[in-house]
């Protein structure tokens, strides 16, 4: 059978490759430490559950609107008013099946064949996949660690072409945790507004962030960056409720009509008990999601300094989100293994840690590893890590 060029392309994540190979080698009876982890390791806090429990209780288990309940809506445009000091009505938001349906249906809606998307490096595993999905062509820009992997406005300005319809920003980002300052995004945005560009602002860990750092949206920059601003966010990491799927969508009105047009023929709708738990999500506060991020910093601040200072470990200190994304390029070099990929893979399979390679995320010379684990593996996982790099020197 002929399969679909777009799908045939699609390249499998690789934070779910090396998951499985770690739930094998667990199931063989291996004492294997996973730090693939791209969820928080909370349950989701007690009143979300109950609130969800609650309305099915009283029969909300039918279908809703296709772009979300319009009581979930105000909620979010409240949440957006508080954090960010922005307004949007109600027709200019969606409520998806998490943030990653978010951003695979607004490139389906603005997309057409060969459009360009830039991409600074390191990216989210699954950006470029979506972009290639919706027929469109990802533009990858090299993110240099010496500029803590961020993308600045004159990198920006030489990749544009006449086909550059989007940029993606992620702050804080995963893999690598950092995040921009107010004057970097403004100058991002200056350039995306003198190209008219799309800014595609991926904010999903904005309620991880450490060190006494705020957050700060582009959209909050000026009202012209907000209306160029498409703001992707939901409760998947700052309530964590990864399983329960409801992300949104927050911008211009047209683009949000034809993504719920889309919605109305694939999902019909996020599902209804899941949108009753982020209406309590967004609603209530009962001090969870502060203390989640205080583990998370907690963790940070212990493992931190022990990776740095693994031989042959280098690592931009994160600001955000519950990854630490170092550079492994000279522990590799002094091994016998010849790629990242390799030598992650024996990481796993002589000391049973689960690490991610790096070129899943477009930086072959790094790797990935998620503190969402409890402070004793991740600190047993360093020793590990350290006796490899050790014997392999
Ligand atoms: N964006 C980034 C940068 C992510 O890391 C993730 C999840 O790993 C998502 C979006 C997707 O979030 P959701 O679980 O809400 O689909």
């Amino acid at each position: 059978m002929k399969f679909s060029d777009k799908v045939a392309s699609i390249t499998p994540s690789s934070t779910l490759a090396i998951t499985a190979k770690a739930k094998e080698l667990r199931a063989e009876g291996h004492d294997v430490i996973g730090l693939g982890a791209g969820e928080p390791d909370f349950n989701t806090p007690d009143y979300i559950i109950e609130a969800s429990y609650r309305s099915m209780k009283e029969g909300h288990t039918k279908y809703t609107p296709a772009a979300g309940m319009p009581q979930l809506k105000s909620a979010i445009a409240k949440k957006l008013k508080e954090d960010q000091g922005l307004d949007y009505a109600n027709d200019e938001i969606i409520v998806t099946c998490g943030a990653k349906h978010s951003l695979s249906s607004l490139f389906q809606t603005i997309l057409e064949d060969g459009d360009e998307v830039i991409i600074p490096t390191p990216y989210w595993v699954s950006y470029p996949e979506q972009v290639k999905i919706s027929g469109g062509v990802p533009v990858f820009v090299e993110g240099k660690e010496s500029s803590q992997f961020k993308l600045t406005a004159e990198q920006l300005e030489k990749s544009i072409t006449a086909k550059t319809k989007a940029v993606i920003i992620n702050s804080p980002s995963n893999p690598t945790g950092v995040m921009y300052e107010k004057d970097e995004l403004a100058a991002l945005g200056e350039v995306c507004l003198k190209h008219n560009i799309l800014i595609v602002s991926d904010e999903i860990y904005e309620k991880l962030i450490y060190g006494g750092k705020e957050h700060v949206s582009i959209a909050e920059i000026s009202p012209e960056l907000k209306n160029q601003t498409m703001i992707v966010n939901g409760v998947s990491k700052s309530h964590s409720m990864t399983g329960w799927r409801i992300g949104f969508t927050a911008g211009n009105k047209e683009i949000i009509k034809y993504m719920s047009n889309l919605a109305s023929h694939t999902t019909s709708n996020p599902a209804a008990a899941s949108q009753f738990g982020a209406l309590a999500a967004y609603e209530e506060d009962d001090g969870s999601v502060e203390n989640m991020r205080n583990a998370f910093e907690d963790r940070l601040n212990k493992v931190y300094q022990k990776l740095n200072d693994i031989p042959g470990f280098s690592c931009v200190k994160p600001q955000g989100a519950f990854y630490l994304f170092p550079n492994v390029k000279e522990a590799v070099n002094n091994s016998p293994y010849a790629t990242t990929d390799e030598w992650v893979k024996a990481l796993l399979e002589e000391e049973k840690v689960a690490v991610v390679p790096g070129s899943g995320f477009g930086a072959p010379d790094n790797i990935r590893l998620s503190y969402a684990t409890s402070l004793e593996q991740f600190e047993s996982a360093l020793e590990r890590i350290r006796r490899f790099t050790e014997k392999h020197s």
